[in-house]
């Protein structure tokens, strides 16, 4: 069995994202997507993020109508920092010894991938697939870390994903400056973003739903 963990901010979730997930799913033959939002991310300040809560409602309004698509609340609900180490290890668990996982995310990610907590160990855990955004190869991201001894071991992918354009950051500008993210993120995400009044200056994106 081989399982895809989309790992991701999703600040917000968008079509990108989903295009992605897809994408490796069909790429490599995994039955399964689990998106896992993050908790606390140690490279990041808190206050830079949005609330988990309101995260994890966007991701999962943007996977339910999907069967092989499901979200995590693995790293909302931990203590502490957010390790993907650590969320591997106890997927791996979750999933049982003949599981082999795809560790999805974006591949500007994987630059600082060696100064993540116990990258070497990660690595042996799963299956590294970072999404390009356009006009990138995977020669481009290895030469800017010291994974070069990784990249014989079949382990570290590079897809390229065209939809990849979107951001979450030009999102949330565009929200800010009124501008419409009709067709950048699924209905029901664009919906909730404007309940909730995210990413609008002064907004209660620190708020729980
Ligand atoms: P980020 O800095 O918010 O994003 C970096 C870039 O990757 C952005 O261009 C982002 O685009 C893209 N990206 C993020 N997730 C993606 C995904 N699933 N698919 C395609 N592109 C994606 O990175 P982040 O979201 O905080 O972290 C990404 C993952 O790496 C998380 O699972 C996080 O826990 C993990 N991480 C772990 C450690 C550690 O264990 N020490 C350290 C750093 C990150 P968008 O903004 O459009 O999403």
């Amino acid at each position: 069995m081989r399982v895809g963990v989309m790992g991701g901010t999703f600040d917000p979730i968008h079509l990108g994202h989903l295009v992605t997930a897809e994408a490796v799913r069909h790429r490599f033959g995994l039955e399964q997507v689990v998106f896992v939002p993050t908790g606390r991310p140690p490279h990041k300040r808190e206050s830079d993020v949005s609330n988990a809560e309101h995260r994890y409602v966007m991701t999962f309004l943007a996977v339910v109508g999907n069967p092989q698509f499901s979200v995590s609340r693995i790293e909302i609900d931990r203590l502490g920092y957010s390790y993907t180490f650590d969320t591997m290890l106890a997927l791996g668990e979750v999933y049982g010894a003949g599981c082999e996982l795809y560790f999805i995310t974006g591949a500007d990610v994987m630059r600082d991938i060696h100064t993540w907590h116990r990258a070497e160990g990660l690595l042996t855990l799963c299956h590294f697939v970072a999404a390009s955004r356009p006009g990138y190869t995977l020669s481009d991201y290895i030469a800017q870390t010291n994974l070069e001894k990784f990249r014989g071991s079949g382990h570290i992918h590079l897809l390229e994903v065209p939809a990849m354009a979107i951001s979450s950051t030009d999102l949330r500008r565009r929200v800010r400056m009124g501008e419409p993210i009709r067709y950048l993120v699924p209905e029901a995400v664009e919906n909730y973003i404007r309940e909730h009044r995210l990413y609008l200056e002064g907004s209660c994106s620190e708020k729980k739903p």
